[in-house]
């Protein structure tokens, strides 16, 4: 054996013992142990993994094997201290610097920077740039550069940073350092620029699966939506935490204002609030159980609470990235959770006239309206949800088992005829009416506007009295998903024609449409967040329920989230073993050196009092 090897094989067991004794896992996950040897021998690396994949440690670890200060570029400044508080549970040195901190502060680990004092060092990227930092940095010893949410140098996505752009000085600056950037978002377009941006043409690229098996799809019509949504939550989600995304920040606060009404413990988060308003929920999303939060797009990078059971949309998001982004926020534990989503004609009106008005110029618009498409194929899809989902972003699957679609297969029925009388309606208004309109002149509704423009004197009026107003709306939305209609927002949302509704006119094409099925009441489905305690027995539930009572009262004495502490999971697995002993206590996942020393005696101590 070769000097090096023996080196490489060194780092690597050193690796796996870091993983052990630091963290508490017995195994890397999928490609962890690929990029974290590759890292930990100077390699660059570009790193796509889904949302609750794991990349932390892929970062974390090399920090540790190699020497000197790993330090990671995030924007997320208000979620710093809490991956701080985590790092220093598990007993590594971490710290951050940004703008939220006093110059005394600022100060205090610039020195411990200069010793050598620190493993971790997050820092914001406006903070990074400046010169001050750049030569701190360039005095001490570096061992990486992890740059996480690196999709926030695309200029085409909605998390861009100007600040990000400048990154790619880190490369000139420490050309001998590695570099490893993360993210979660998976297209091919944001995987390219970030390769250019951060000039990362000869790192190596480690792309996994980005399905999460554990997450359910469900796409309903929309009725009223934010009675669904409540139903949704009270009979599948009644005790756990999510999250409510909604477009506007008036809706926002309506929903949330709604939610409270009835019980629940929701809050709403947007951009329009007050910075410490906005701040002081995301901490008590994060600190409490059981909260609802009601939230803009605005919320979600980096946030990392693994047991959020359940992300419900009551708007249509604007592309499928988006979507998987948002949905990908709930079950990072690994556990069941649900993606469920209330959409409607509306949505699709309202999400098109949001793109004509935008000041975007029309390369960028057809870029949004390719996007939305694809957006509004997946809802209007009748195969699996994932299966769409995951060849969206070039990956093969087979029908899941684990969507609306493959749970309640929708029967299609031929609509060619529907579909003819309706795009008749549009053509004999002239393709100058609303969806509302057409609709009321295809179910023969004799309104004052109808009789205004003499509409019910047209050979089209009432052909469609047989069906209800939902039931046309349903039509309606499917062919405007079909690209057969489309809605024209310079002249007050009127219905068009397109090219491709000649032939289904002239009898040359047929349509398949989904069966309107009326919306019911939200089932208990298996994948209530219940299931998890039912695989405990009545004494080990007892266990366990004290557990968390204690994780409670020690995350509120040390001020930092509860699963920081133990993960769910980690006190399943302790109230099962029922450890007597400190050894048997060391084995449990997610309890490394740090922790059992601890909470160690606390725990056995606990477990002793209950047993005996
Ligand atoms: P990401 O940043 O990719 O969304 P995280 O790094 O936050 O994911 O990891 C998600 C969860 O998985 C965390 O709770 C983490 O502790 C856990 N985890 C990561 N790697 C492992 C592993 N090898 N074994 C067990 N749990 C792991
Ligand atoms: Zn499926």
């Amino acid at each position: 054996m070769t000097v090096t090897e023996h080196k490489s094989q060194d780092q690597q067991a050193q690796a796996l013992h870091i993983l052990e004794t630091v963290f508490g896992y017995s195994s890397f996950r999928g490609q962890q142990a690929d990029i974290v040897h590759h890292v930990v021998q100077g390699g660059d690396a570009l790193v796509l993994m889904p949302t609750g994949g794991g990349k932390s440690l892929c970062y974390q670890i090399p920090a540790l094997v190699r020497d000197g200060l790993g330090v990671v570029v995030s924007p997320l400044i208000a979620l710093m201290q809490d991956q701080v508080d985590a790092l220093a549970e598990v007993g590594v040195r971490a710290a951050f610097l940004n703008s939220t901190q006093t110059f005394d502060e600022s100060m205090q680990i610039e020195r411990r920077v200069r010793s050598g004092d620190i493993d971790v060092l997050y820092v914001a990227p406006e903070r990074l740039m400046t010169p001050r930092c750049l030569e701190l940095l360039q005095a001490a010893r570096i061992s990486l550069f992890a740059i996480d949410e690196a999709h926030c140098v695309s200029q085409w996505g909605h998390d861009f940073r100007p600040e990000y752009i400048k990154l790619s000085v880190l490369h000139e600056r420490f050309p001998d350092v590695p570099r490893i950037a993360l993210t979660a978002t998976a297209d091919q377009q944001t995987r390219e620029e970030i390769i250019h941006r951060l000039q990362l043409e000869q790192a190596r690229q480690f792309v996994s699966s980005f399905d999460r098996p554990n997450i359910r799809y469900q796409i309903v019509e929309k009725a009223n939506g934010r009675k669904q949504l409540l139903d949704f939550i009270e009979s599948e989600h009644a005790d756990d935490a999510g999250i409510v995304y909604c477009l506007s920040r008036k809706k926002v606060e309506e929903i949330a204002d709604f939610l409270n009404q009835n019980g629940l413990n929701a809050l709403p988060y947007h951009a329009g609030m007050e910075y410490a308003k906005r701040t002081a929920n995301q901490a008590r999303f994060l600190r409490e159980e059981k909260i609802v939060m009601v939230a803009t797009i605005a919320f979600g990078m980096g946030i990392d609470k693994p047991d959020v059971r359940f992300v419900a949309h009551l708007d249509l998001p604007k592309s499928i990235e988006g979507y998987y982004q948002e949905t990908g926020r709930a079950g990072r534990d690994g556990a069941p959770a649900n993606a469920w989503m209330a959409y409607g004609l509306q949505d699709v009106v309202q999400q098109r006239r949001m793109i004509a008005e935008s000041e975007a110029d029309d390369t960028f618009k057809r870029v949004l309206g390719t996007k939305l498409d694809a957006m509004l194929g997946l809802c209007e899809t009748l195969h699996c949800r994932r299966m769409r989902l995951l060849e969206y972003f070039g990956e093969q699957a087979k029908p899941c088992g684990n969507c609306d679609i493959c749970m309640t297969p929708p029967v299609s029925f031929d609509a060619t005829v529907m579909v003819q009388k309706l795009l008749s309606a549009v053509y004999r208004v002239e393709q100058r009416f609303a969806p509302g309109h057409v609709v009321e002149v295809l179910r023969g509704i004799d309104s004052d506007k109808i009789k205004q423009w003499r509409h019910d004197q047209l050979s089209v009026f009432g052909i469609g009295s047989d069906r209800s107003e939902a039931e046309w709306r349903a039509i309606l939305r499917q062919t405007i998903a079909l690209g057969l209609l489309t809605v024209d927002h310079e002249s007050y949302s009127a219905l068009k024609l397109t090219d491709e509704a000649r032939p289904v006119l002239r009898g040359e094409q047929k349509v398949q449409l989904r069966q309107y099925q009326k919306p019911v009441k939200q089932k208990r489905s298996s994948s209530r967040s219940g299931y998890v305690e039912t695989d405990l027995s009545a004494a080990e539930q007892v266990l366990f329920e004290k557990l968390r009572w204690w994780r409670m009262e020690t995350a509120r004495k040390h001020n930092v989230p509860a699963y920081v502490i133990f993960h769910d999971s980690t006190m399943r697995e302790i109230a099962k073993a029922n450890p007597g002993s400190l050894d048997d206590l060391r084995g449990v996942t997610g309890v490394g050196e740090k922790k059992l020393e601890t909470y160690g005696a606390e725990i056995i101590a606990l477990m002793a009092e209950l047993s005996g």
